[in-house]
This record gives C-alpha cells, structure tokens and sequence, in this order.
C-alpha cells in the first residue's frame, strides 16, 4: 500500500506518471496522515510513503516520527521511502539513525532512492555520505514507463507494452472476492507493494499514479470500500486495456 504525502516535486521528468510539478500545494495533512497509518496498519504491515517526491512534504521528518511511534508500540512493519534523493543531505543521517534505532531489530526502514541520470533533469551527487547510510537503496535504471501523465508523451514509452494497467492485480483480486487484507497479501507475495494507494487528502486509489481516480475514503467501512471497487470503472488507461483479451476485461469490470 503506498501512501501519498504530496503530489509536489521540482524535478520535473518528462517520464513523470504522476505529472507532479513544483508549484503544486497539495500537501497531507497531520489528521489525515494520522488516519491513514492506521488504515494502512489495520490491513497491511508494510508502509510505503511516497509522493510525488515525499521529502517536499514540509513536515516529512516530523511525519517519520510519527510512524517511528507506532513502530515503538506495534513492532514487525516495513517502512520504505520512495525519494528522488534531491533533498537528503548528510545533515538528514542523525535523523535516519535515530528512525532505524526505534524501528528496533523487528522492523524494516529503507530509503528506495530512484536516480537515473538519464531521466531526472537535475543531477543528485550519489557521493555523499547520505546515501552510503545501509538503509539507503539506490534504483538507478527505470524498468519500464508507464504510459500515463507526462511519461504518455515521452518518447520512449511506445516501447513498454504493458499487458494491463497498473490497478489489474489489486482490483481483480477484490473483484475475485477477496478481501483487501488478503488482496494486499497476494500482491506482496509476488513483491508487488504499489497498490492500493492513499492520496494525499485521504482518498483511496486503485492504482499507482496519483493521477488516478478516487475509489473511496479511508474512514469508510471495509465492505462499502468493496463495494465501490467492484463497481468502479475507469477509461483513463484506454490505450492499456483496449488491447487486453476479453477475460482481463471481465476480471476487472471493464466488460
Ligand atoms: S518521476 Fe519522481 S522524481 Fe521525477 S518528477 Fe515525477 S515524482 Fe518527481
Ligand atoms: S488511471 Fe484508471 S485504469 Fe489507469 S491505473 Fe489508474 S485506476 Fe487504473
């Protein structure tokens, strides 16, 4: 499950499936980031934060403190951080050193910071000390783009022919039947930890990219959150599943 803290970014890739910009305002609130921990612990232990690019987030170390408590209290969760890298400095290692301590040996805390020379416009100096901290995972090459917001017009992404979008697994499973904690757990059993999503102001995403529609609200019920899924339609990745056979169709409701 990721959660989205903002949809701001300044760094501007034209692969950008989020289309995030750096005048954006669309912050997370404390409230808000409050509940939607709980949601996301109530049916799935790994948190993934992300963005947008979190670090904007004028309040992201003081976010992390607040799931640094309920590590402390609750033990065995995964926490990873999604992050272009452009706003850690070394001065952020005390920070990340004491996150890791209250994590205790139980939990996981891991910084995934994604830079690709090629694709990020402005350069993040991989040298620094800040990035050599063992929670610190460099992506450095970008598997595939995928074909909504800015990357739509990049010109490289008639190469990647995705078979469904993005939301196919997590809304076939609900679909299917299942629940969303088990639906949450067959998507990590095959290292899938992208979807559902929770925006920035609460709502609940199907798939990855903040540019997806809302399906539902973190403070609903369960079974009304399974109800709105399994009629939830969406056309805004039409030239992903008009290509796909009848069947993927069905498995989502898209026929
Ligand atoms: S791809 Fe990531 S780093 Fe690049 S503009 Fe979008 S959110 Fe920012
Ligand atoms: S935009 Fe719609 S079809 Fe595309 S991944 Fe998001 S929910 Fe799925």
């Amino acid at each position: 499950m990721l959660i989205s803290i903002t949809e701001k970014c300044r760094m501007g890739c034209s692969h950008c499936m989020d289309d995030a910009k750096a005048d954006c305002d669309k912050f997370m609130s404390e409230e808000i980031f409050r509940k939607a921990i709980d949601f996301n612990l109530k049916y799935d232990p790994t948190i993934t934060i992300t963005g947008g690019e979190p670090t904007e987030h004028p309040k992201f170390w003081e976010f992390m403190d607040i799931i640094a408590e309920k590590i402390a209290k609750k033990g065995s969760i995964a926490l990873i951080v999604t992050t272009n890298g452009m706003n850690l400095t070394n001065g952020d290692i005390p920070k990340m050193r004491a996150l890791r301590e209250k994590a205790g040996n139980k939990s996981l805390v891991s910084y995934q910071v994604t830079h690709v020379p090629e694709y990020y416009p402005i350069h993040v100096d991989l040298t620094l000390d800040v990035f050599k901290e063992p929670d610190v995972v460099i992506a450095d090459k970008i598997e595939y783009l995928q074909c909504i917001g800015r990357a739509k017009n990049h010109p490289e992404w008639k190469f990647y022919q995705p078979t469904a979008p993005k939301c196919f697994n997590f809304r076939s499973l609900i679909k299917g039947g299942c629940n969303i904690t088990d639906s949450v757990h067959s998507l990590r059993s095959m290292g899938k930890f992208c979807t559902p999503q929770i925006s920035y102001d609460g709502h609940i995403k199907v798939g990855e990219t903040t540019l997806c529609p809302n399906v539902a609200f973190i403070t609903d019920s369960e079974s009304l959150i399974l109800r709105k899924i399994r009629s939830f339609t969406c056309s805004s990745c039409s030239h992903i599943t008009d290509r796909m056979p009848d069947y993927y169709k069905q498995a989502i409701g898209e026929k």
